[in-house]
């Protein structure tokens, strides 16, 4: 009797086993399935900037800025239209990476700049600056007006300490927006107070922050009154303000 309970006891545990093998084979298979419907939320799916952005996206541009390879390849694969120039400069201010974007609306010029700066560029712009400006003006934007990218320079300028992001143009500072319909909206003019412009200001530089390592505006100081200085610094996250 003892023997014949125990057996039962036994069958009906390897039966549970079973099952929840079964039932966790199925969570794998169907976690695999939608993976692969979904790469932007796959941490092992190459990188493709037509994938809206998701789970793994923010680790997988964090990883490009030490491979310029990896990050052109991106570049490549999503059939976006760049141009990889010639290293130039010397010592701090030597640049390997130099990237520049062939369909991009910066005004006066599209200069180069790094890489990772680039694809941050390109993620701001789709996901950011456009449905802002559709939502805010019911109008895509035209030209991204800006002051500059590389600048062989330390931080602010200084004779010493760190050296700019603006040395080896991982940095941009953007100082306003055209729309397509003629709409003027400048950091310097249009930052303070309640305006449609001003909120939309604001809500374009907190959208940098999910694309850019670094971004300041004039909330941070004095010396960015008049721009939003977006960068790609090695850091893991840089400030956001
Ligand atoms: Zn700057």
């Amino acid at each position: 009797m003892t023997r014949v309970i125990s057996r039962h006891i036994g069958t009906f545990g390897s039966d549970r086993r079973a099952a929840l093998l079964l039932v966790l084979l199925g969570v794998l298979l169907t976690g695999r399935v939608w993976l692969a419907e979904h790469p932007e939320h796959d941490p092992w799916a190459p990188l493709d900037l037509r994938d809206p952005p998701g789970w793994a996206t923010e680790a997988k541009l964090l990883a490009l800025r030490d491979d310029v390879r990896a990050c052109r390849a991106v570049l490549d694969r999503s059939g976006i239209a760049h141009e990889a120039l010639a290293p130039a400069g010397e010592g701090a201010c030597r640049r390997e990476d130099r990237t520049r974007l062939g369909d991009y609306p910066l005004a006066p010029d599209t200069p180069a700049v790094t890489c990772p700066a680039s694809i941050a560029l390109l993620m701001w712009q789709r996901d950011v600056l456009d449905p802002a400006a559709q939502a805010s003006f019911g109008s895509p934007i035209a030209r991204i007006e800006h002051l500059g990218a590389y600048a062989c320079r330390r931080l602010y300028g200084r004779d010493s300490g760190p050296w700019s992001e603006h040395a080896t143009a991982n940095a941009i500072d953007i100082a306003g927006f055209v729309l397509e319909d003629g709409t003027r909206i400048s950091v310097l003019r249009d930052w303070e107070g309640e305006s449609a412009k001003a909120r939309f200001l604001r809500s374009v530089r907190d959208g940098a922050c999910d694309s850019f390592a670094t971004v300041l505006s004039p909330d941070y100081n004095a010396a960015h009154a008049d721009h939003l200085h977006l960068d790609m610094s090695p850091r893991w996250r840089g400030v956001c303000r």
